[in-house]
């Protein structure tokens, strides 16, 4: 990278800071850099046509204009330039410093602790990049419900599934089902894009229906060429509604002959449910059937606790957002292994999700957690790679779970 091509400014209200991180960033070779004492006078920089800074090295802390201030203006002039935070303050005020410029959508090369280590700011200023350089996630579509209804009426919806894999040993145990649209024009349209007009409109109960069905076919497919999979579908809090849905499910799975204990209904609470009766009704009718019932993203609804409580559910999966990187942050690894504990004590399966590298599998193998799923392990893929995806899977393990010495 170029460092003559980054207007750098340093924004602290302590002399002495400025000082010692203009010398590290001449050092590191950046020759434009300017240095304020006080929010007022940095923003007078960066509306400076010409002397308007790619990127701030901001304080958090200062008496007057603070840094949160300070970002706040920085989005009433929709600045395009990245921000790198720096601050005596502890980690998790950091993470969440980081996090609040982010959902304003102001680029964070990330967050540094004073005092600050030279390399720690060189790894930071290294991830800089042009605005615009950025690989800019196409706008999503909006669909509407009558696409949406055509589009479940002629097939396009088709089932992808993603492994999860025991921890201990790296059996492959189950797959997680995970709809997606192949979309005529628009190619393939994520759940997020949809599953939420199919809430809305009135149709979820008929997208339930073509996954369902296509899931447990598939179960029996793959269990007819020996390969018994566990095989989750993920449930909306609307399908819960209707008492029949219950024996619906039930009659599917005898049709295909799949056994509930090869089902898993993942269920996720995306909305408030103002009446519990139905849906409390038929989860626990499933259970009484033996389906096994599983409750998504935990940790993230507001009820996540009451659900526990009230439910009878045999798995639980930890939200991506605490698994990835709980490795080196002691907020998400307390709340996995808070987690963790919980389900123990109410003797449920545990699956991490969010295993996206090597680090995070490196972590859960030091948990007691049964299973995890993520892109580390496998992406979302049609049935017919999964066997495909297995052959590797199996080679990588010798590296993954060394052989105890
Ligand atoms: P979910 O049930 O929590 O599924 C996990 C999501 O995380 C999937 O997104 C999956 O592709 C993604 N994922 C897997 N591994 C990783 C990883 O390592 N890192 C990251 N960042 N993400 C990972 P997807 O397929 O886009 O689905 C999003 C959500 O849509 C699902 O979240 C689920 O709540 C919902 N959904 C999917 N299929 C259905 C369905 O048939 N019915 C209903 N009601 N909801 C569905
Ligand atoms: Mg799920
Ligand atoms: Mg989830």
């Amino acid at each position: 990278m170029n460092q003559h091509a980054i207007k750098i400014l340093v924004l602290d209200d302590e002399s002495f800071m400025l000082k010692l991180l203009g010398h590290m960033l001449a050092n590191l070779g950046y020759t434009s850099v300017a240095t304020c004492d006080n929010g007022r006078a940095a923003l007078e920089l960066v509306d400076s046509p010409n002397d308007s800074p790619n990127l701030i090295l901001l304080d958090l802390n200062m008496p007057e204009m603070d840094g949160i201030e300070f970002v706040r203006h920085l989005v009433e002039r929709s600045y395009t330039g990245s921000l790198l935070l720096i601050s005596g303050e502890d980690e998790r005020m950091l993470a969440a410093a980081d996090k609040l410029v982010q959902a304003h959508k102001i680029t964070v090369l990330g967050h540094v602790a004073k005092p600050v280590a030279p390399q720690a700011l060189a790894a930071l200023l290294a991830k800089w990049a042009p605005p615009g350089s950025a690989r800019v996630r196409p706008a999503k579509a909006e669909y509407g419900a009558e696409a949406l209804r055509a589009a479940i009426a002629n097939g396009e919806l088709v089932n992808y599934y993603q492994p999860k894999v025991a921890v201990s040993d790296g059996r492959v145990v189950g797959v997680e089902t995970l709809v997606r649209w192949r979309h005529p024009t628009d190619g393939m349209v994520y759940p997020d894009q949809f599953i939420g007009v199919a809430e809305e409109n009135g149709l979820i109960d008929d997208l339930t229906r073509v996954v369902l069905h296509d899931a447990l076919a598939q179960a029996r497919a793959w269990r007819d060429a020996g390969l018994t999979l566990r095989v989750a579908v993920n449930l909306s809090m609307d399908n819960l509604k209707v008492l029949s849905f219950a024996d619906f499910v039930a009659e599917q799975a005898v049709a295909a002959g799949v056994a509930p204990a090869d089902m898993v209904l993942e269920v996720t609470e995306s909305r408030l449910m103002a009446d519990l009766r139905a849906p409390l009704e038929i989860l626990t009718r499933l259970r009484l059937k033996r389906f096994r019932l599983s409750i998504d993203d935990f940790g993230t609804g507001n009820s996540s606790l009451s659900q526990l409580r009230d439910i009878p559910f045999d798995e639980l999966k930890i939200d991506q957002g605490f698994v990835h990187q709980a490795h080196a942050d002691e907020t998400r690894h307390a709340i996995v292994a808070a987690s963790l504990s919980l389900a123990r004590q109410l003797g449920m399966e545990v699956v991490a999700e969010g295993v996206e590298d090597q680090d995070d599998w490196d972590f859960l193998r030091r948990t007691q957690c049964d299973l995890a799923q993520g892109y580390f392990i496998g992406r979302p893929m049609p049935a017919a790679e999964l066997p495909g995806w297995i052959e590797t899977w199996q080679a990588r393990l010798s590296e993954l779970i060394p052989a105890p010495a």
